[in-house]
């Protein structure tokens, strides 16, 4: 039995339907998958609701784009109450604060001499919490890249003429606002972020959890981060982060968490 714990829908920046992410994963074998889109909970009765129906589990969950010492992260919350009116508000404060980056954004583009239309942007998110990839589909779209890399590399990136700021939240705040709505607080991709050096500092302030399984970790990295949960009591979570098509190749079903985690986050879920 195995689970994928970090997966995306066209609720946030993914290209897949929440019934589309199940029906694959039921496909895969999946026994467990988690819905775990950018700043919004929206997609999850969807989800569930089609993962009863194909008879595999449903672990609820969110992305959070934190802050810490002036870095950006990602952290992961699960088995949250997506009822939770706090949750709820916070969340929404969030969306708009993306919905008005992205307008933000078409307007440094168009500064640039690129005229991306702000309807058809928001046409292509067709979400409430849009993000940088959907600006890069009309970048594309429009002929100004080959594909999305390229938009990224010359356009959206952090200091790039398209990139614009955002509010964010700090980690705590967000470890504090999972654990509120019954969740737990993980933090996601660490072999990406490359910063070690907060995880024990976030782990006293509550954090939960560290992604160590994840589609652009190496064994070893895997390994690195398998030994520091154990080291510092942390429970152990895992996921490809599939978006959709991905060249062709969706990334569900390249990073398999053995299920035995997954007991361990609920039960933690639970007492949190
Ligand atoms: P945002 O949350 O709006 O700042 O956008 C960040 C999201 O953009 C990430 O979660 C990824 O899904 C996506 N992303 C980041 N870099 C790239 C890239 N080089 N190509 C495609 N998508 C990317
Ligand atoms: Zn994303
Ligand atoms: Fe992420
Ligand atoms: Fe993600």
């Amino acid at each position: 039995m195995f689970a994928d714990l970090h997966l995306h829908t066209n609720f946030s920046d993914g290209t897949f339907s929440p019934e589309e992410v199940a029906r694959r994963a039921k496909g895969l074998g999946f026994s467990a998958i988690s819905l775990t889109d950018h700043d919004t909970v929206d997609g999850c009765p969807r989800m569930h609701t089609a993962c009863s129906d194909l008879g595999i589990e449903f672990i609820s969950g969110c992305e959070f784009t934190v802050e810490r010492d002036g870095c950006e992260l990602h952290m992961l919350g699960y088995n949250l109450d997506i009822e939770n009116l706090r949750l709820l508000r916070v969340l929404r404060k969030y969306q708009e604060i993306r919905r008005n980056r992205i307008h933000e954004m078409v307007i440094r583009l168009k500064d640039h001499g690129i005229p991306l239309k702000i309807g058809r942007v928001m046409e292509l998110a067709n979400c409430d919490a849009p993000g940088r990839p959907h600006v890069g589909r009309a970048l594309v779209e429009g002929g100004y890249c080959r594909n999305m890399d390229e938009a990224f590399q010359r356009y959206l990136k952090k200091g790039k003429p398209g990139w614009a700021p955002k509010e964010i939240m700090t980690a705590s705040v967000a470890i504090d606002l999972i654990h509120d709505a019954g969740g737990v607080a993980v933090m996601a991709h660490p072999g990406i972020n490359r910063m070690d050096d907060v995880i024990s500092e976030l782990t006293s302030q509550g954090m939960d959890g560290l992604e160590c399984f994840y589609t652009r970790h190496s064994t070893a990295v895997r390994e690195h981060y398998l030994i520091m949960c154990k080291q510092l009591g942390l429970l152990v979570t895992g996921g490809s982060d599939c978006h959709g098509e991905n060249k062709g190749r969706p990334l569900i079903g390249g990073v398999k968490l053995p299920y035995e985690y997954v007991r361990k986050i609920k039960t933690a879920a639970k007492v949190a």
